[in-house]
């Protein structure tokens, strides 16, 4: 079996549950507050592990308190965390959460050491973590020239490229263009294939997701939310509709989605099933609260599946 090397975030999620988001400027009173372990790298990590599969992390926490109990936690989950950095003087990265009854999210991240993690860690990893067949997967909530270094060792190294562009990034930015040269596969939600295609008129999202692949991922998948996913290849189109839950938090849905979908693809299963087990993966995630927390384990997913 393949095996997974996350490149991304590592924040600690402060949780406040609302009956309503507060609108700009307005103060609204929750009743619940948790601090839980997040960011969309170690989501996705933790997704990933505990669908089965074998996981390395690289990331970058801050020499604090925040900082060593995430890596203890992705210890204990079972990933290798051997190449994350512990930056000194620098705060781990902290993301502000408040959750509606109705299951909608406001986020506000502040991002500290992930933006420490640089081009130059990447090239001083060992070349035992770019093994050929073996999938990498990241995301744009660590600085976008690292992810694009990863992603063009582990591309330079024939391993299969998996692109979580989110945060949404800029429409027309170079930058951009770059990264998507570079990923084998692009895994966007609706708002950031809307992003990506950068086209004037919004034409949905097969058709952005056809555009995207026009500027060189083989496979697009975009993720749209209670509707489930469509991916396309060129070649072949899949559309698998959500299964139908009572979802009550909606955070880290995306990464409970990439992280099964690198799961299931690193057994060497087809696209198809993949996105099978990453939509119900993602149901099951919405289906409890908080991020890490709400992540299925195989044997839920196999259960949710069958
Ligand atoms: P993100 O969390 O990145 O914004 P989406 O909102 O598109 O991404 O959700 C990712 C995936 O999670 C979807 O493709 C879907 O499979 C699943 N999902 C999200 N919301 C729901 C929901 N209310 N019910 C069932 N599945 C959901």
């Amino acid at each position: 079996m393949a095996r997974i090397v996350v490149f991304g975030s590592s924040n600690t999620d402060m949780t406040v549950r609302v009956a309503r988001l507060p609108a700009p400027g307005e103060t609204v009173l929750g009743d619940g507050f948790a601090a839980t372990p997040g960011g969309k790298g170690a989501n996705q990590a933790v997704a990933a592990r505990r669908a089965g599969a074998e996981v390395v992390f690289v990331a970058a926490v801050g020499d604090d308190d925040l900082g060593r109990r995430a890596l203890d936690g992705y210890r204990r989950e079972g990933i290798d965390v051997a190449h994350a950095r512990v930056v000194a003087g620098v705060a781990s990265g902290v993301a502000l959460i408040s959750v509606a009854d109705d299951g909608e999210n406001m986020i506000a991240v502040a991002s500290g050491a992930n933006m420490s993690l640089a081009p130059e860690d990447v090239a001083a990893l060992p070349d035992a973590l770019f093994r050929p067949g073996d999938l990498l997967l990241t995301g744009l909530e660590i600085p976008r020239p690292t992810a694009l270094a990863a992603m063009r060792r582990g591309r330079a190294a024939g391993m299969t490229v998996i692109l979580n562009p989110a945060p949404a990034p800029r429409p027309g930015d170079p930058a951009t263009e770059e990264l998507l040269a570079a990923a084998d596969v692009v895994t966007p939600n609706r708002i950031e294939a809307r992003a990506l295609a950068g086209t004037e008129r919004d034409a949905g999202p097969l058709a952005n997701a056809e555009r995207i692949r026009t500027k060189g991922p083989k496979t697009v998948i975009v993720t749209l939310g209670r509707e489930g996913c469509l991916a396309t290849t060129g070649a072949e189109v899949y559309e698998i509709p959500s299964r139908k839950v009572d979802a009550v938090d909606a955070v880290g849905a995306g990464d409970a989605f990439n992280g099964a979908l690198a799961a299931v693809l690193a057994e060497g299963r087809p696209l198809g099933e993949a996105l099978a087990w990453a939509t119900a993966a993602a149901a099951l995630a919405v289906t409890r609260p908080g991020a890490q927390a709400a992540l299925p384990t195989r044997e839920a997913i196999d259960r949710f599946v069958h």
